[in-house]
């Protein structure tokens, strides 16, 4: 599969003439090839996407509502399509891709859809004046996406900045540009009017950077890693960039004696190992007091390797493979570094191939008992399918351990006080706790995280603030 860039409603090869391989984390084998997009690529997809921005942004939200709905009709048909790629490109299992991947991306369209096309204007009156809000488009955006969630992550940017009347260029991940590809056939087929939306393809150097320092660059919305997205900000600082960046994270689940002990093994083993433990929000230090700490870690265990590992495309699959061998290798780096800090892996810990994938990226879901809370692999992001599990006495120990790390992405809180929990949850440095659960995602809420997991949110109301900028027009009565 030979991918194209798609500028001003038209898909190109690169002005540079170089392609990129794309392999299967599965397989090792080369499954796409993908342009290398240089400045002169950027430059002319932010071209068309200025040249598009007068007319997309004079339609009304109810007219750019149409087209969101449109992209949600023709993007449902190819829901399978959209699951396949996405597990052959990312190595995850099919069924997550089916549940997490394709329904999440057609949804993300659809919501904001409805949210724009209820969108009031606010009033303001004071005894003399009436002060109006509108929100108005920022311009022309660039909207870069990591591997783990493709298409998700995309049409997360994508939907709301389009809604609000903005033009954009997509950057997506080099090492997963499928389903991206797959999006840009389905504007293509719907006849959205040429340049509101175009795609660069490429790595972060050649296409990412020249893209967030270009001069018509109005607004970056960046989710990746916290090292890049520093990156990121100092080149959009320049210019005085709108930014969001949606970071990295290391993120606590913390267990309570008085927990449903069923129900939170089922739930920690989920936020611990989703997407093979690469998903920003992952619960990747587990924090259980200690009068339930052995009995957890029994159960905990036991659930971890029940979990079927291999053939992504079988539907049965728990684990896939992970992304890339660079990956495979820092994680393999991480469990080292474990094994030397005086770490006890309790399962996994080794390279897992599955005979028919032994080219793949492949590694056992691995738990890690007897880390101090200071240790690198209890702080810093992994990123795979590694653990770490700590003993904690009481609320205030909990909450100084989950606070001890640079990150503050999410969290989660297993216990059946929910007046403690929410206690609890307020004390947490995170822009976002779940208690009882984890991932439990309602579009309308904020998303996104403090420290070093980011700066802004995105979601419901918080998207249509970043992608949009707000005016109050002041009109003075008689
Ligand atoms: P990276 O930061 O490596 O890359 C993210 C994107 O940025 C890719 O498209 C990459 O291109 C591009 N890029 C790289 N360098 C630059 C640059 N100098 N300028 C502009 N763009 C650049 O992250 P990963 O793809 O490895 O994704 C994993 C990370 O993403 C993890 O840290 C994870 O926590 C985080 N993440 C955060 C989420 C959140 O919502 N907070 C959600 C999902 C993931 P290319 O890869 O093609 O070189």
């Amino acid at each position: 599969m030979k991918l194209e860039n798609y500028i001003s409603g038209k898909f190109v090869e690169s002005d540079s003439g170089e392609w990129m391989n794309d392999y299967s984390p599965a397989t090792g084998e080369i499954i796409g090839k993908v342009p290398k997009s240089n400045e002169r690529d950027v430059d002319k997809a932010v071209k068309s996407a200025k040249e598009a921005l007068p007319y997309w942004s004079s339609l009304t939200h109810n007219q750019r509502a149409d087209w969101l709905d449109k992209i949600a009709d023709c993007l449902e048909l190819k829901y399978e399509n959209i699951a396949h790629l996405e597990s052959k490109d990312t190595g995850k299992p099919i069924s997550l891709a089916r549940e997490v991947d394709a329904y999440r991306s057609v949804k993300n369209f659809r919501f904001f859809a409805n949210m724009i096309r209820d969108l009031e204007v606010e009033y303001f009156e004071m005894e003399d004046a009436t002060n109006r809000v509108i929100y108005k488009p920022v311009g022309v955006g660039a909207l870069i996406t990591p591997w783990n969630l493709p298409l998700y992550l995309l049409s997360w940017k994508v939907a709301p900045a389009i809604g609000m009347g903005n033009t954009v260029i997509c950057k997506p991940s080099e090492l997963t540009p499928m389903t991206a590809d797959l999006l840009m056939k389905t504007i293509d087929e719907i006849n959205l009017p040429k340049g509101v939306v175009n795609l660069i393809h490429g790595d972060g150097k050649s296409a990412g950077s020249p893209l967030v320092s270009h001069d018509d660059i109005d607004l970056v919305s960046f989710t990746g890693g916290t090292s890049t997205g520093s990156i990121v900000a100092q080149s959009a600082a320049a210019s005085f960039k709108k930014l969001s960046l949606e970071l990295g994270g290391k993120n606590s689940s913390i267990i309570f004696n008085d927990c449903d002990l069923e129900k939170t093994v089922t739930g920690v083993v989920r936020s611990g190992f989703l997407n093979q433990g690469q998903v920003c929000l992952c619960g990747s230090r587990i924090l259980v007091q200690e009068g339930i700490y052995d009995q957890f870690i029994q159960k905990f265990v036991e659930e971890v390797e029940n979990m079927k590992i291999g053939d992504p495309s079988d539907e049965n699959t728990a684990l896939g493979a992970l992304i890339s061998p660079e990956h495979l290798s820092k994680i393999e780096e991480y469990i080292r570094i474990a094994k030397q800090e005086g770490g006890r892996i309790l399962t996994g810990g080794y390279p897992c191939l599955p005979k028919e994938f032994e080219n793949g990226n492949w590694i056992a879901p691995t738990v890690i008992a007897d880390l101090s809370v200071e240790s690198r692999c209890s702080t810093e992001e992994i990123f795979g399918p590694v653990v770490t599990i700590h003993k904690f006495t009481n609320d205030e120990h909990a909450i100084q351990i989950a606070n001890n790390t640079r990150y503050g992405l999410a969290g989660s809180i297993w216990t059946e006080d929910l007046e403690k929990a929410n206690r609890v949850a307020e004390s947490i440095h995170t822009g976002m706790i779940w208690i009882n659960t984890w991932l439990h995602r309602d579009l309308r809420t904020p998303f996104g995280g403090v420290k070093d997991s980011g700066i802004g949110r995105e979601g419901g109301r918080w998207s249509i603030g970043f992608f949009s900028e707000t005016m109050n027009i002041c009109t003075k009565h008689d």
